[in-house]
C-alpha cells in the first residue's frame, strides 16, 4: 500500500507550484541563452520601474537614507545584471578540456546545465538586493526559482512578491511569504530541490543544512560571524579612520561584511581614535540621531540585544540610544573582554570595540578565538605585515586599505570560509554555483592504446608502469 503523505497548509500551497516548475523546467525552455537574456532583461526593467517602491520599503523597514539604500540595493543590482548579461553567452559555451594522452584520440568537455528548480531564502539586512542577486544568478544559469524574502522587513518582502510576480509567470519564479521556521521545513521535507541558496546567521544556516540533507539537497549557505579589522602602526590614520567609520556604520552596522571589531596597534590607538571621532562628527553631526544619513534597526529585539552590549566596555564615543526610534549612535567601546558576549558574537550594529595589540602574533591569535571570519581588512603601509595577516587569517573576502568594497567587484568570488559559509557568488560564480559542471569525454571511433581491454598480461602491466609513475 502506498505511504499517504500528509502535507501541511504551505507544503498544500507549494505543491502545484512545485510541479508547474518542474514541468516548465523539464520543457527546456529556460535553457536558451536568448530566453535567459529576456528574462534576466525583464528584472532589470522591473527594478527599474519600481525604484521608488523598492526605495520607500527600505525606509519604512530599516530607516534607509535614500541614496544608501539606492546605492547598496538598487544599483548593485544593475551592475550585477548588466555584468551576467554581457558575459552570459560566453559563459554558457561548453568548455573545451584537455584529454589524458592514453585516451586519445578524444576530446572532452565541461557543459553548464541548470541545476533544476531552485530555493532562495534572503535576510533582512538588505532585503532587497539579498534576495534579487542570487535570483538574477538563478535566471542567468536557466534555472526556476522560489524566493523566500524576510519576514522581519515586511514592506520589502510585499515589493519582492509583486515586482516578481507582475514579472514571471510562477512556473519560472514563485515568492513564498512567512516566517522561516514555519515555511523553510515544510517545503524541504516535501520537495526535493535542486539547491537552496540560504543567506543568513550561522545557527540558522546549521538548521538549513540539516534540513536540506533529508533530501540531499545542496546548500550555498552565505553567513556572517566576527570580521577583524586591523590597523597597523603604519597605516594612514586619517584614511583608514574614515573608510572604517564609512563601512562600518553604513545600514547601521548591519552589514554582514561590516568590520565588526578594530585590532589596533598600542603605538597609534590615541591618534586613531581622535580620526574615528572626527569622521564620525564629519558623516552625522553632533547628534547622529538628528542625521538623515543613518538608518535604524531593524526590531525591538535587536535594539535590545545590541544595547545590552553598551555595557560590556567603556564607551569612547557614542552610545546614546532612544527606544522609540530602534536608534542607536555609532559607538566606539574600549576595553572589551575578549570572553565576553560582545566578542564572542556577531555585533550586527553600530558598536565598534577596539581591542588593542602590541605584536602581530598576538592579534592574529585574538582573530583566531572567532576563526574563518567572513571579511577581514588590513589597513596599514608595511608590506610585510601586510603579508603577514593575509596569510595566516583563513577568511571569505577582504581588503587591504579598504573595507566592504570587495563585495562589490563582480570579478571576485564572494563567499565564506568554515563558519561563515559555503559555496560563492556574484558575476560568473553566480553562473557557476548555479549550474551543474557537466563533464563529457567524446572518443573517437578508431586507433586507440589496447591497453583497458582483457585479457590483461605482464607486457601490459609493465607499460601502465611506465605510462602511471
Ligand atoms: P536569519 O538566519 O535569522 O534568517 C535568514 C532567513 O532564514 C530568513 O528568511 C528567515 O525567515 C529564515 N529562517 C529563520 N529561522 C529559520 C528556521 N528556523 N528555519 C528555516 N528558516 C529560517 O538571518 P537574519 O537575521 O535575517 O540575517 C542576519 C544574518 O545574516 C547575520 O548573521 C548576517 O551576517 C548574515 N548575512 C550574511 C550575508 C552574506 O552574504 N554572507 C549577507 C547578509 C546577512
Amino acid at each position: 500500500m502506498e505511504a499517504v503523505v500528509q502535507l501541511n497548509s504551505v507544503a498544500k500551497n507549494v505543491a502545484p507550484v512545485f510541479e508547474k516548475q518542474r514541468k516548465f523546467f523539464f520543457s527546456g525552455e529556460t535553457k536558451s541563452y536568448k530566453f535567459r537574456l529576456s528574462q534576466l532583461k525583464k528584472l532589470k526593467q522591473a527594478i527599474k520601474n519600481n525604484e521608488e517602491k523598492i526605495l520607500k520599503a527600505l525606509a519604512t523597514d530599516l530607516g534607509k537614507p535614500r541614496f544608501e539604500a539606492f546605492v547598496t540595493e538598487i544599483t548593485f543590482m544593475y551592475e550585477e545584471i548588466n555584468h551576467l548579461m554581457h558575459n552570459l553567452e560566453k559563459w554558457m559555451q561548453p568548455k573545451p578540456i584537455g584529454t589524458p594522452l592514453v585516451f586519445q584520440p578524444a576530446s572532452s568537455k565541461i557543459i553548464y546545465e541548470p541545476l533544476g528548480t531552485v530555493l532562495i531564502i534572503s535576510p533582512w539586512n538588505y532585503p532587497f538586493q539579498l534576495a534579487m542577486s542570487p535570483l538574477a544568478g538563478a535566471l542567468a544559469a536557466g534555472n526556476t526559482a522560489f524566493v523566500k524574502p524576510s519576514e522581519k522587513t515586511p514592506a520589502t518582502a510585499i515589493v519582492i512578491e509583486d515586482i516578481l510576480n507582475e514579472t514571471f509567470p510562477e512556473e519560472l519564479v514563485a515568492v513564498v511569504q512567512g516566517e522561516g521556521v514555519k515555511t523553510i521545513p515544510p517545503m524541504l521535507d516535501n520537495f526535493r530541490f535542486n539547491s537552496v541558496f540560504f543567506t543568513g546567521s550561522v545557527a540558522v544556516g546549521k538548521i538549513i543544512a540539516q534540513q536540506a540533507a533529508k533530501n540531499l539537497t545542496p546548500c550555498v549557505l552565505e553567513l556572517g560571524g566576527k570580521s577583524p579589522c586591523v590597523v597597523d602602526k603604519s597605516a594612514n590614520l586619517d584614511v583608514s579612520a574614515k573608510r572604517i567609520v564609512w563601512a562600518k556604520f553604513i545600514n547601521v552596522g548591519q552589514t554582514c561584511v561590516a568590520p565588526d571589531y578594530i585590532l589596533v596597534h598600542k603605538d597609534v590607538k590615541e591618534k586613531f581614535i581622535a580620526k574615528i571621532k572626527k569622521h564620525i562628527i564629519e558623516m552625522f553631526g553632533e547628534d547622529a540621531e538628528k542625521s538623515p544619513d543613518l538608518g535604524r534597526i531593524v526590531n525591538s529585539q535587536r535594539f535590545e540585544i545590541l544595547k545590552s552590549y553598551l555595557a560590556q566596555g567603556d564607551i569612547l564615543i557614542g552610545g546614546q540610544t532612544n527606544k522609540e526610534d530602534k536608534f542607536i549612535a555609532p559607538t566606539v567601546l574600549d576595553n572589551v573582554s575578549l570572553e565576553g558576549p560582545i566578542m564572542q558574537e556577531e555585533i550586527f550594529g553600530p558598536i565598534l570595540p577596539l581591542v588593542t595589540y602590541s605584536s602581530n602574533d598576538e592579534a592574529v591569535e585574538i582573530i583566531r578565538r572567532n576563526p574563518y571570519p567572513l571579511a577581514f581588512y588590513f589597513f596599514g603601509n608595511n608590506k610585510k605585515a601586510e603579508n603577514f595577516f593575509i596569510d595566516n587569517v583563513s577568511f571569505g573576502g577582504g581588503c587591504v586599505n579598504n573595507a566592504i568594497i570587495h563585495l562589490a567587484n563582480p570579478d571576485l568570488p564572494f563567499g565564506g570560509v568554515g563558519y561563515s559559509g559555503q559555496g560563492r557568488y556574484h558575476g560568473w560564480y553566480s553562473f557557476e554555483c548555479m549550474s551543474h559542471p557537466k563533464s563529457v569525454v567524446k572518443s573517437a571511433n578508431m586507433g586507440e592504446l589496447p591497453l583497458r581491454y582483457a585479457p590483461y598480461n605482464s607486457t601490459k602491466e609493465k607499460i601502465a608502469r611506465l605510462y602511471f609513475r
